[in-house]
């Protein structure tokens, strides 16, 4: 068996001894004489896997009694619909921070439904190479929740900070954050979020999964026409089985989480190791005239990091020469081309040695 180092965006990386465990338990789950993927999502057997899963999460992340953690289908995506029809239902506007191209999808979806929504913020101005400064963010009198993108996976923009937002008339705002790409990669407050989200497929499990935490208050708020898989609350009382959910795939999270948990140690040591990580690859770029990346360094992300070459013409083979190396997926997202090493938990500390040390022999040679 060969492993290369994978250094994709999304689906992603997952831990080696996540996908032995799967393998080990494919043709016969536990003696049941099953697979989890023909199980019945209603059996007791799927649904102690399925409470399991969850209760693995909560004490991840010390998820609070009052929030709901929904394991739904249609990507992050499906959510930037999702959150306008569940959270403006009765009026109020949605207030978006513009951090790069997933930020901005989700305020076009909600203006495409006819929610009304408003820019609190913007990154813009600087070319999406720093946040905007909690000071300068400009909150409508009507805000019924203020939604931002903790990472920008494409961009490699990540927050530094919690966008903590009053009304003018002195309410405090909900937060709505979509996680996608930094949840679970280190220590947080839920507390602080009305609604977080994230696709699966970075930090969690495979696609396919979405996981949603929704704080009780923010039920009950729908459109009352939505269709009922849209509704958070219908979702919440039916333990995200209104119909069949993605029941390997909410296993395989689980998998995951207990990988966290077991083999790494929590997110504390998570974010250690994460922190190593991104120390590590970043340090190699600013230590070379030959690499860059424009992102300020309080808002370097640690998941994604997009680089470019001095010289764009030798793009196209450091990635054929890094994927001979076992470099795989170093491609920059396709609108802005470049390098981008994601380095997501399930990547690790030696796969970023490698590429730090496959980039000083590349610019050695080329450079
Ligand atoms: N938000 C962020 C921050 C993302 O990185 C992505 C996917 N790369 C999405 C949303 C969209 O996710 P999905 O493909 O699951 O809809």
């Amino acid at each position: 068996m060969t492993r290369h180092y994978n250094f994709c965006a999304g689906p992603a990386a997952l831990p080696v001894a996540v996908l032995e465990r799967a393998r080990n338990e494919l043709v016969d789950y536990q003696g049941r004489g099953l697979s989890v993927m023909e199980m019945s999502h209603r059996s007791d057997e799927f649904v102690a896997i399925a409470e399991q899963a969850e209760a693995d999460f909560r004490a991840l992340l010390n998820v609070p009694e009052h929030y709901r953690v929904l394991f739904l289908q249609g990507g992050a995506s499906m959510q930037f619909a999702m959150l306008p029809m569940n959270l403006l239902g009765q009026g109020g506007s949605g207030n978006f921070i513009q951090t790069g191209i997933w930020g901005k999808k989700a305020l076009s979806e909600a203006r495409r439904l006819g929610y009304a929504c408003h820019v609190a913020g913007s990154s813009e101005p600087n070319g999406h190479t720093a946040v905007p400064g909690l000071d300068t963010l400009d909150i409508s009198r009507d805000a019924a929740y203020l939604h931002y993108t903790s990472n920008e996976t494409i961009g490699g923009l990540e927050f530094d900070y919690v966008p903590h937002v009053s009304r003018p008339d002195g309410k405090q705002v909900p937060l709505v954050c979509d996680m996608s790409s930094n949840i679970l990669s280190k220590p947080m407050r839920v507390e602080d979020f009305g609604v977080i989200y994230a696709g699966a497929q970075k930090n969690i499990g495979p696609a396919g999964l979405t996981l949603v935490m929704v704080r009780d208050d923010l039920l009950g708020r729908a459109q009352s026409d939505i269709p009922s898989l849209f509704d958070y609350q219908q979702l919440a009382e039916a333990g995200s089985m209104v119909n069949t959910p993605p029941t390997y795939a909410w296993y395989l999270a689980g998998l995951v989480f207990q990988w966290l948990r077991d083999d790494i140690g929590g997110l504390e040591a998570m974010d250690a190791i994460n922190q190593r990580k991104a120390d590590k690859l970043y340090g190699a770029i600013d230590r070379s005239d030959f690499y860059s990346n424009p992102i300020a360094k309080a808002n370097r992300s640690r998941m994604n990091v997009p680089f470019v070459l001095a010289d764009a013409a030798l793009d196209k083979v450091f990635l054929e020469e890094a994927d001979q190396a076992g470099l795989l997926n170093l491609k920059g997202h396709r609108s802005v081309g470049g390098m981008r090493a994601s380095l997501y938990n399930a990547v690790p500390e030696e796969a970023v040695d490698a590429l730090v040390a496959f980039m000083a022999d590349f610019e050695q040679r080329r450079g």
